[in-house]
């Protein structure tokens, strides 16, 4: 990067702060000024930074910048629980936020990549390809700006579910520098139990996971249990299968002593009938295991239609009979495209269908 390119503060963790500010001469109590002014104040601007040196903070203007997402577009579901919003980068990309407030606590759902490379057939984000990965301070700034809203309500972030689009185990540094700016005790302090992240099963991913202990919980994205059945919805089951994602799996279980969340979209005729709940019972039965069944929100790029409420009991009751239990997902916000990507896609058509089509 050229020296004159500012740097985007949020892109840095706490200790990467400090070695900036000791390069320039400041001792670490005036990196903990400015960490604690950008997270914990939350100040938007240097300006707004409590206790900070005048002399730090025009050098910090010098080099440096806070780099903040601007809304684009934004809908809330017809229960007001879920807020969906189209946030716009420095380079005109938008990626998806969703913030869902619920009985008092809120989670929010962030994206870690514009766009994701895996092309799984039923989702709306892989059916636009990747763009680019998200930089630290852009996955940081989605939840500085959730936060923010939540504190004009006084409410509070709980969970941080790493859901939306992208595959954050494609961009592994740049999310994991992002989950260390958000657990940090002086700054957002979120709680490592609190902390989701989901993959499509990313192999060398899991198992790096598994060697660093980072302080996230892990679900796995299966959808299907033999891997012809997988490969034809997740194209990146064809590169890692089922046998190498299940010993990364039990590896990162065995090492970390921590269960793992399958993810498993219903897909009505496709992956809900019993049979399919007992292949994937005996692929998970004695495992350390939770399913979340997620009934499909439908795309438009794809044909398939959720399971019937009968069906997704049906496929539960056949996994708790080889012993693993499971979780209804609700498809909460469905009347807002509130499904990974589908607002983006959605916002485009309509644009599209907008413009005019003359001089
Ligand atoms: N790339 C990661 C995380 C983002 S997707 C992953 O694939 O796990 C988060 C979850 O939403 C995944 O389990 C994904 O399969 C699921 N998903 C994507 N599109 C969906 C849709 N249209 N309906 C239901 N679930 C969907
Ligand atoms: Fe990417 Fe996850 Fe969507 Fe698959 S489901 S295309 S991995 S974002």
């Amino acid at each position: 990067m050229p020296s004159d390119t500012p740097i985007n503060l949020y892109d840095l963790t706490r200790p990467a702060l400090g070695e900036l500010l000791s390069g320039w001469g400041y001792r670490p109590h005036h990196r903990d000024v400015v960490w604690t002014g950008l997270y914990r104040q939350q100040a938007r601007a240097l300006d707004e930074v409590e206790g900070l040196r005048p002399d730090l903070r025009s050098r910090l203007g010098e080099h440096t910048r806070l780099g903040h997402l601007t809304p684009h577009h934004e809908t809330f579901s017809s229960d007001g629980h879920t807020h969906k919003l189209l946030l716009r980068l420095d380079d005109g990309q938008t990626i998806e936020t969703v913030l869902m407030r619920f009985k008092g606590r809120a989670t929010v759902c962030i994206s870690t990549q514009a766009g994701c490379a895996m092309g799984c057939v039923f989702c709306a984000t892989g059916q636009m390809g990747l763009s680019r990965h998200l930089s630290p301070g852009e996955i940081v700034g989605q939840v500085l700006h959730v936060q923010r809203l939540l504190r004009e309500s006084g409410e509070s972030l709980r969970n941080v579910v790493l859901m939306g689009m992208g595959e954050p185990l494609h961009n592994y540094e740049h999310t994991m520098a992002a989950v260390d700016v958000l657990v940090d005790p002086l700054g957002l302090a979120l709680g490592p139990r609190f902390i989701t992240l989901s993959t499509v099963g990313v192999v060398p991913g899991i198992r790096r996971l598994a060697d660093e202990d980072r302080p996230v919980q892990l679900a796995v994205s299966l959808h299907g249990a033999t891997d012809a059945e997988r490969a034809a919805l997740v194209p990146a089951g064809r590169r890692w299968p089922l046998d190498e994602l299940m010993d990364a799996c039990r590896y990162y279980i065995d090492k970390r002593k921590r269960r793992i969340f399958f993810e498993w979209t219903l897909i009505a005729g496709r992956n809900d009938t019993a049979e399919h709940a007992q292949t994937l019972g005996r692929l998970l039965g004695g495992m350390d295991a939770h399913v979340n069944v997620i009934p499909l929100n439908p795309t438009v790029g794809y044909d398939g239609g959720p399971s019937q409420p009968a069906s997704v009991r049906a496929f539960q009751d056949v996994l708790m009979s080889h012993g693993v239990p499971s979780t209804v997902r609700q498809r909460r916000g469905i009347d807002i495209d509130a499904g990974c990507g589908q607002l983006k896609s959605a916002v485009e058509r309509r644009t599209r269908r907008s413009l005019p089509t003359s001089p």
